[in-house]
């Protein structure tokens, strides 16, 4: 089960490289990737190029691609190489990557020789990109952190694998009828992925339900699990190439198969469904994406999927150490796992029962080796998001976890009991077990002891941490959290979503912004440049005629693109108040509609995402925002002064195109519930100015952009926790505000819904009755804060002089400084790039 054929890395490794990154060599690169995007369509597609479909071309164009990136992977990995350094493991249920072939053209500096390749045979690269399909194997920002954590730790040079399942179906696609959502089956794979190796050979058995055995070995009690059931979980590897093709990590997805294809004894008997009942059964395991963001789904099948790919992945990581280093002892010396969010917890008693129950390691020892190895990201403070599993499930699927879970627990309580003796409140609040309510793991508490590092995703976020759920293990383990503000890869969410903007900033500080975006604060001097302002806005109105047409192609909308793009783009949830957005939208449409000759700046409301299918609050939302859209966009009296589109499903593709045309980014959240997001730095990066409340990294997007250049309003989180404490009341909120009553009461009396007049009742009556996330109290601060906007976007020069500022001093949030402080502080790695 070796990763690589030995003999074919030994064969490359004697071959030279081929020199990538260099687009000086442009005309010759062009021409020898032009015959190798042949030879693919011909002798790997099967196709000539007067009968290729652009999909060909793609999969010709990233076959071609990817053996340039194979050369390197192979070398890297080769058994001669030097001593292998240490690894880190990063074990996600989600990772978003989108579509790949721009991600590695970019970084292998062959964007330019592709284009030219193409235009030769005819063939126009953006097209080519766009028949990718968008790989959507996560939910939102969790899952898109895990796709710029591979892109960056292969750019600085830290030795990778990520973990996580091939789903088979992605997140679902959504459509709108009538303004609902509508969920349907997405299907990355049907036409196969150009950038995978299947693994067949590399396979592991994960087991399921069974029971558990003590025997005696030599006169020591010995635990036996003899599962009831068995999956296969089979390798497909993505290789992940670095900046300027300096290294390649694997993205090694696992894929469950069934040991058995089909049951002959059934299939004899004519029972041919039957004959394959079991297989369709087990193999459902990586069937689909749990499609929720921010609830734990709950059921028996996700449990599974965490079970299988934290199973397979461990399994996978301790044979390579042994094969590397032969001793299990010295697995922290060599390998870091980390655990975005709690998702891959149960990795921390797999690999207990691993070093216990089939290597003999004794109980003491495995625990310093499994806490030297774990490490532990939390992602959410929310209480309905915090996972935990019934205690009868998990002793019917895994009973020898289960034991060592309760041991783990014991061992965990005694030492709580000897730091503060006779303190119950803190055993209850520390245990692994929740006693409230039917007995639960929570799974919180397991990540966070079973790891040495614990770690919130934002300075607030890990403040809240200590503060909240994780109070007094923080008082136990004092020293165990620490923070990791979230970052992007500039590589996507810059250079190749924005290649307008890219040039003009590559102009101004030289192109070794691409290497170290702190550059960017060169561009600070120029702030108040004419020159500059007129450069920057010629490239935004261009991406805003771009973005304007597919609003007309997906809504049949026209917007003006010399409007304010005030965009909201994110998860569709409560927390994040995209309802906040719509009320301000009415209080403004009724404002027009009072004055409808005052001078009234053109504005454009953009929002897209997706909503969990059972959320039904969210789905009403999605319905209110386009029932709003229809009103006002088809409203004579508004002249097209507002416009508001909802455009449909939300991915890092329409991402790309979205971000690079907003000048105003939504970032509205209760403060205290968004841990750190990262759409808000995407948008920073490229111009878009702020609006938002103190929460998540908005608090440190405004201490590097200044006070002067974001719109902050609101309550603070601390204000948030006194007012709840208090007992907030929505009424005195509403009797308070004039503009906000009208405009609940036009939505609560059909307004926007004369079809059916009472479908927001419940909604609002709702908001009024239990305001949880606190909508009515910031109205009248966001209403305020907009009509800043408004001033600003009067006067152009200062609009621009501030949103270079935001350009310039938003490079701290690339996840390359992330991951290098993950390698320094987390992991214990050394990063061997340059850019280190
Ligand atoms: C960045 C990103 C997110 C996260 O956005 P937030 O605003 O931080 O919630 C979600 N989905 C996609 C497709 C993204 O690119």
């Amino acid at each position: 089960m070796n990763d690589t054929p030995t003999a074919l890395a030994a064969d490359v490794a004697r071959r030279p490289v081929r020199k990538a990154g260099s687009e000086a060599s442009g005309t010759t690169d062009a021409t020898k990737l032009r015959q190798e995007i042949l030879a693919e369509l011909t002798y790997s597609v099967g196709r000539s190029p007067e009968t290729a479909s652009t999909r060909d071309w793609f999969v010709a164009t990233a076959l071609a691609v990817r053996d340039r990136i194979v050369d390197r992977w192979l070398l890297e990995h080769a058994p001669d190489h030097a001593r292998p350094r240490k690894r880190v493991y990063y074990l996600s249920l989600e990772f978003l990557i989108g579509r790949l072939l721009f991600d590695a053209l970019h970084n292998l500096g062959l964007t330019d020789a592709a284009r030219e390749a193409l235009a030769g045979l005819g063939v126009e690269l953006d097209r080519v990109r766009e028949a990718e399909p968008d790989a959507a194997l996560g939910n939102g920002g969790l899952g898109r952190l895990a796709a710029c954590f591979m892109d960056s730790m292969a750019s600085v040079g830290v030795p990778a694998f990520g973990y996580g399942i091939r789903y088979d179906h992605g997140l679902f696609r959504q459509g709108m009828r009538d303004g609902w959502q509508q969920e349907y089956p997405e299907d990355w794979l049907s036409f196969g992925n150009p950038w995978e190796f299947a693994h067949p050979e590399i396979d592991y058995a994960i087991g399921f339900g069974g029971y558990v055995e003590q025997i005696n070995s030599g006169g020591r009690a010995k635990h036996v699990w003899r599962p009831a059931e068995k999956v296969d979980a089979v390798a497909f590897d993505i290789p992940v190439v670095g900046w300027r093709g300096k290294h390649v990590n694997t993205l090694r997805l696992w894929s469950a198969r069934a040991p058995d294809p089909l049951s002959l004894a059934a299939f004899n008997r004519g029972d041919y469904v039957g004959a394959l009942a079991d297989r369709v059964r087990v193999e459902s395991i990586s069937k689909v994406l749990y499609p929720s963001d921010e609830t734990p789904a709950g059921q028996e099948l996700r449990l599974r999927q965490e079970y299988f790919f934290a199973s397979a992945s461990l399994q996978d990581l301790v044979r390579r150490h042994l094969e590397e280093h032969g001793d299990l002892g010295s697995l922290p010396d060599h390998v870091a796992i980390q655990l975005n969010d709690t998702h891959p917890a149960i990795a921390i008693p797999e690999l207990m029962r691993i070093l216990i129950d089939l290597h003999d390691v004794p109980w003491a020892e495995a625990w310093l080796i499994t806490v030297g190895t774990f490490s532990y990201t939390n992602h959410t403070l929310l209480p309905e998001a915090l996972e935990s599993w019934p205690l009868p499930l998990m002793e019917r699927l895994l009973p020898r976890h289960m034991q060592i879970i309760y041991m783990i627990n014991a061992l965990e309580l005694e030492t709580a009991r000897g730091k503060r003796p006779g303190d119950d409140g803190l055993l209850s609040s520390v245990s692994l077990i929740d006693e409230n309510g039917g007995r639960r793991v929570r799974m919180g508490v397991l990540a966070f002891i079973g790891s040495h590092k614990v770690n919130g995703v934002s300075a607030l976020h890990t403040d809240l941490m200590k503060q909240t759920v994780f109070r007094d293990l923080h008082a136990l383990h004092p020293d165990r959290i620490v923070n990791k503000t979230n970052g992007i890869t500039f590589r996507r969410w810059l250079a190749q979503a924005n290649p307008r903007l890219t040039k003009i900033l590559i102009e101004a500080v030289g192109p070794e912004l691409l290497d170290d975006p702190e550059r960017l604060e060169l561009l600070l001097p120029m702030a108040d440049d004419a020159g500059l302002h007129d450069a920057l806005l010629n490239a935004r109105r261009e991406n805003k005629v771009a973005l304007a047409k597919i609003i007309a192609e997906r809504n049949d909308v026209w917007v003006d693109p010399d409007a304010l793009f005030d965009v909201q783009i994110k998860r569709i949830h409560e927390y994040k108040r995209q309802l906040l957005n719509i009320l301000e939208t009415v209080a403004v449409y009724n404002a027009i509609r009072a004055q409808p000759m005052r001078a009234w700046m053109p504005r454009v409301k953009i929002f897209a995402g997706k909503a969990a299918a059972s959320y039904h609050q969210a789905k009403l939302i999605i319905k209110l925002a386009n029932d709003v859209a229809r009103i006002v966009n088809s409203d004579p009296t508004v002249r097209g002064l507002l416009k508001v589109a909802f455009l449909p499903n939300y991915n890092v593709s329409l991402a790309e195109a979205i971000i690079p045309a907003a000048d105003l980014s939504e970032q509205i959240s209760t403060a205290g519930t968004e841990a750190s997001g990262t759409g808000n730095m995407k948008l920073a990066l490229n111009g878009a100015l702020t609006i938002g409340t103190l929460d998540g990294a908005n608090v440190e997007i405004r201490e590097r952009v200044g006070d002067d250049n974001i719109f902050i309003f609101g309550l603070t989180a601390q204000e948030v926790q006194a007012r709840k404490q208090r007992g907030f009341n929505a009424h005195a909120a509403v009797e308070a505000s004039p503009t906000l009553r009208e405009v609940l009461d036009s939505i609560r009396n059909g307004v926007f819904s004369p079809d059916d007049p009472s479908r927001y009742r419940g909604l609002i009556d709702g908001l009024l009755d239990n305001d949880v996330f606190l909508v009515t109290a910031d109205f009248d601060a966001y209403f305020d804060a907009q009509r800043s906007v408004y001033r600003l976007w009067r006067d152009k020069s200062a609009w621009m002089s501030a949103s270079v500022k935001n350009t310039a001093q938003v490079g701290w949030f690339s996840s390359d400084r992330t991951i290098l402080e993950y390698a320094k502080e987390i992991w214990n790695v050394q990063p061997s790039s340059d850019l280190a």
